[in-house]
């Protein structure tokens, strides 16, 4: 029998490198807080955090877990890849990040672009100025909207201005989830497909993705029901892959359900994590 540690793995996080809200240090001192012992940072298309993230994990006595998370998409859907183990001294991987980054700039200034024009005097360059660290997204639009008092906070801004349909929205540039694995996998990292339930039809994903080396399924995401728990790990389980699970934290008060250290992640995940660590090449 696995026992649970309830607060103790979180595999899915995000800092200022992208769209989350907390630095590198103050991550680390809320997952200490939190009492988080073993953490993923997984900032969207950047690794720019990892090495101040491992500097301070290291001092706190944390066992960080490297990552980085992907977004493609299926016929508009979103489908997120996970990648753990990353290596940020690997410039062929840093690069490619670095093109995904650089598509993400132009989606968003095509996104301010709309939003002035329909007459939202948020600052553009302003925004724009936050992803020199890292990654730029929709979340730093959406604050720039609450800040004009346009939405109440995030979730309202997507809803009124930045989801699939909504005046603000721009498509992303085709990225499809077999070249996210594929590049991990390229880069001796570990594939994850993210919050599975955002993903349209999971059965036919995972088809399209384990021949192409995913190896995780994120099934204890803290937004997610026990019942779903239970769902997604029989699924996980019949195709053999590692049962992740994380907060999606992107800072406090940023979304209901994605509080640090608040998913149900086992014990025994952590010890797959690592073990399929040992067998990449
Ligand atoms: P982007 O990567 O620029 O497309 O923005 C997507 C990010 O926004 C993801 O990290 C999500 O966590 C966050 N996000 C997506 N939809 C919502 C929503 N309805 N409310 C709050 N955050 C959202
Ligand atoms: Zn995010
Ligand atoms: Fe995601
Ligand atoms: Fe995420």
């Amino acid at each position: 029998m696995t026992t649970t540690n309830p607060h103790n793995i979180d595999l899915h996080t995000h800092t200022t490198a992208s769209d989350g809200v907390d630095t590198p240090a103050e991550l680390v001192r809320f997952a200490v807080q939190q009492g988080v012992s073993v953490l993923g940072v997984t900032d969207h298309d950047t690794v720019a955090a990892l090495p101040e993230v491992q500097r301070r994990a290291d001092a706190a006595g944390i066992t960080l877990v490297p990552g980085v998370e992907l977004s493609a998409t299926v016929d508009r859907a979103e489908v997120h890849i996970l990648g753990y183990f990353v290596d940020i001294a690997d410039t062929g991987l840093t690069e490619a990040l670095h093109d995904l980054a650089m598509s993400r700039y132009r989606r968003i200034e095509q996104m301010i672009e709309k939003l002035c024009g329909l007459g939202y005097d948020i600052d553009g360059d302003a925004i724009l100025a936050q992803a020199e660290f890292g990654s730029i997204g929709r979340p730093h639009v959406a604050r720039a909207l609450i800040e004009i008092g346009a939405a109440t906070d995030v979730p309202d801004a997507f809803d009124r201005y930045l989801k699939a349909g909504r005046p603000g929205y721009v498509p992303r540039d085709p990225f499809m989830p077999e070249d996210a694995v594929r590049l991990l996998v390229d880069h001796h990292a570990i594939p994850v497909l993210a919050h599975p339930f955002t993903t349209r039809d999971i059965e036919g994903t995972l088809k399209r993705l384990v021949p192409v080396g995913l190896q995780g399924f994120e099934t204890y995401y803290a937004e997610y029901t026990p019942e779903q728990h239970e769902e997604l790990r029989a699924i996980a389980d019949e195709w053999g892959l590692i049962p992740t699970g994380g907060s999606d934290y992107h800072g406090v008060g940023f979304r209901e359900g994605r509080i640090l250290g608040s998913a149900p992640v086992p014990q025994e995940v952590a010890e797959r994590l690592f073990a399929a660590r040992e067998q990449l090449s």
